[in-house]
């Protein structure tokens, strides 16, 4: 397991749960393992440059169901690894597609990487092969993994399918890239509203909630930042003046919540 031992870095911040995180690439994503009494649910599979089905079996001996947030590359790389696949039907269909190393290549510049790619990653011809979905998430479906539910919430607006996991009992969400720290990717027009509301959403959950663990930067969130998140797209939403525009992308600020709005003048 050596060059996955190079790309990833396990985390397990409480029992049951690990963060297996990519630290070389600027995106820091992150896939979540959780473990029941029963079964595991992997919560993504990365961007499919070293084999994460190995840092799996290394951590966790029970049967593993992934669920992907959403299909986007760096959250499906490993899918072609596993058996059961569990995504949104709205994004279902781009599974089939994979990504090509023409698209890959472009992702893994130097200003993208900030560490070495393992020895036997060749970027001329990385690519993430097509995978299938075996099952299909709908809102407020259950995984009872034994002594450990997790429940998804389809929450739109990053992409059409994208959903959280809820950890009731434990007052966990894995945000996935609904919520997380940094520049929220927001685009202009419908999909605008789309987002907020599903932020608007996890934010009446936040009371409830302990703590966020998202797929990029930073390994957990306060809940606190939620209905920061959702002033932050009300200021889009009203169209604030932006606090700076480059090229095609206009950047907001407020309150330790970044926003990125593509394209920068469209919207109202
Ligand atoms: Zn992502």
């Amino acid at each position: 397991m050596a060059n996955e031992r190079k790309w990833f870095d396990v985390h397990d911040p409480e029992p049951g749960i690990f963060i297996i995180e990519e630290p070389h690439h600027v995106e820091r994503v992150k896939s979540h393992l959780n473990i029941g009494e029963r079964e595991a649910i992997l919560i993504d599979t990365g961007m499919g440059v070293a084999n994460i089905r190995d840092v799996v079996e290394f951590l966790n001996s029970l049967p593993v169901v992934v669920v992907n947030s959403h299909a986007h590359w760096d959250h499906v790389g490993g899918n072609h690894l596993f058996d059961e696949i569990w995504i949104h039907p709205a994004e279902a269909g781009d599974l089939a597609k994979g990504y090509p190393n023409t698209r890959m290549r472009g992702w893994f510049g130097p200003s993208s990487l900030t560490g070495p790619l393992p020895d036997d990653v060749n970027l001329d011809t990385l690519a993430i092969p097509p995978s299938r979905a075996t099952g299909m998430l709908h809102e407020g479906q259950v995984f009872d993994l034994g002594n450990r539910v997790l429940e998804v919430l389809h929450c739109p607006g990053h992409s059409p399918g994208g959903v959280v996991l809820l950890d009731r009992a434990n007052g966990i969400l894995f945000s996935t890239d609904v919520a997380y720290a940094g520049y929220l990717y927001v685009y202009a027009g419908d999909w605008l509203q789309t987002y907020h509301q599903s932020l608007t959403r996890l934010a009446h959950l936040a009371p409830e909630l302990r703590v966020l663990y998202p797929s990029h930067n930073e390994r957990s969130i306060s809940p606190g930042l939620l209905p920061r998140m959702v002033e932050a797209l009300e200021r889009v939403i009203d169209s604030h003046a932006s606090d700076r525009v480059d090229g095609d992308v206009a950047m907001y600020d407020y309150d330790g919540v970044g926003v990125y709005l593509f394209p920068a003048r469209a919207g109202k």
